[in-house]
């Protein structure tokens, strides 16, 4: 799909896909010859106004939605940031719950993006109580826990789909039905449910009412569309204050003059996914990459949930082997062409250990001996076979 210049071997795509050939071609006129401001009145502009409308509804379809209840942003931590601050500020201002001495109670888990983790440790910060749900040794979460975590003045519930680091699949239409029935039987609209569903969108369901959630987030660069670019669902009637003020674009609750390509090529790519078709492909090579790496690799184990257990993504493979320098692993891989992930991309920035490992049970030390590899539309088994060989190959320089 991308151009190799020499023998290159990409294996991050949880951390950016490339963009599809046809996406950008979609998006192209748009800096061109379509650049027109969306909100203007001549004829050429309300064509793009038309032609933003039109992506609505086909993200819109996608999700089981109607088309009022998309809103783009400018991907995956605006479009979290905008669900947790957007509900929270809300219920504060309609203050039906006057509970406890806290401002506010959200339920959210302890394997979360630092999309959502953040905004809700400053919400912690400024007085709401933050229930962490913890996950089993497979990073998996138990609906009935967070049954039991809600309360009267419990806000927000926010739960991701899949993790970005160890693939975990989380149970959400069971919560989502939890969350249903106490707001039925407590006869309130609290809380909302939120799930960030980056990672998902390429594979599984994503029918807003099969997965029971009010508010769910998803950006364009996991899908082999644009970076920059992402939506939040809002599910009608949901109070939502927005983050961004200004000319009322998309609905009012992001203002701001439409990023038009990047809108055309979201929704582009959400045309182009082939659900089954790349998840077998992928769970396929990746189930291969996985008995090749058991075989050939000593002391390797998997993080996260086995290959055939149903709740792992099937591009995902996690693994620790032992005694290693992972980092050390990583930047030879690179020099060979090879590329893959310590952890999760987003945690490399910081060099922290990462959370997700910690909450799955592991020590410390642990994580430094951990690579993530994400397999996608372009890898091969021949990929897989070189990639294999070069480990082998480095894991006497890799040695800690
Ligand atoms: C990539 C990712 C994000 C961040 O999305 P951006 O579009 O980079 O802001 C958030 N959550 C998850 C699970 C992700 O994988």
């Amino acid at each position: 799909m991308f151009t190799k210049k020499k023998k290159q071997i990409y294996l991050d795509y949880a951390a950016a896909t490339p963009v599809d050939p046809v996406v950008l071609h979609a998006m192209q006129p748009y800096f061109s010859a379509s650049f027109y401001n969306p909100s203007a009145l001549y004829t050429p502009a309300t064509e793009v106004k038309q032609d933003i409308s039109d992506a609505r509804t086909t993200v819109a379809d996608y999700l089981g939605s109607q088309q009022d209840t998309i809103v783009f942003t400018s991907g995956g931590t605006e479009s979290d940031n905008m669900a947790i601050f957007g509900v929270t500020r809300k219920h504060k201002n309609i203050a039906t719950l006057q509970h406890r001495n806290t401002k506010g109670h959200i339920i959210t888990t302890s394997v979360e993006h630092s999309a959502v983790l953040e905004p809700i440790r400053m919400l912690e910060k400024e007085g709401f109580d933050v229930t962490y749900i913890p996950v089993d040794s497979d990073g998996l979460v138990n609906a009935k826990d967070v049954a039991d975590a809600l309360r009267e003045d419990t806000v927000l519930v926010s739960v991701m789909y899949v993790n970005n680091e160890i693939g975990t699949i989380q149970p959400l239409a069971d919560i989502g039905r939890i969350i249903l029935k106490w707001r039925k039987e407590h006869n309130t609209a609290f809380p909302y449910f939120h799930t960030d569903a980056c990672q998902a969108t390429n594979y599984l369901d994503m029918n807003v009412e099969r997965l029971h959630v009010d508010l769910l987030t998803a950006n364009g660069s996991k899908i082999y569309g644009p970076k920059d670019v992402g939506i939040l669902y809002v599910r009608r009637g949901v109070p939502l204050e927005p983050l961004v003020l200004g000319g009322g674009q998309e609905f009012g609750y992001r203002s701001g003059t439409e990023n038009v390509p990047g809108i055309i090529g979201f929704a582009t790519s959400v045309e182009l996914i082939i659900k089954e078709k790349e998840h077998n492909l992928v769970k396929h090579l990746r189930d291969y990459f996985w008995t090749k790496l058991k075989k050939e690799i000593p002391g390797v184990s998997l993080n996260g949930p086995t290959v055939d257990s149903g709740i792992r993504l099937p591009n995902n493979l996690n693994v620790y082997i032992e005694g290693i320098d992972a980092e050390a692993l990583v930047l030879y891989l690179d020099a060979k062409g090879i590329y893959c992930s310590v952890g999760s991309a987003c945690s490399n920035i910081v060099k922290e250990r990462s959370h997700v490992l910690e909450a799955i049970g592991k020590k410390k030390e642990f994580a430094g001996s951990c690579v993530r590899f994400t397999l996608g539309r372009d890898t091969t088994k021949k990929d897989i076979d070189f990639t294999v060989e070069q480990i082998l190959a480095l894991l006497d320089k890799v040695k800690k």
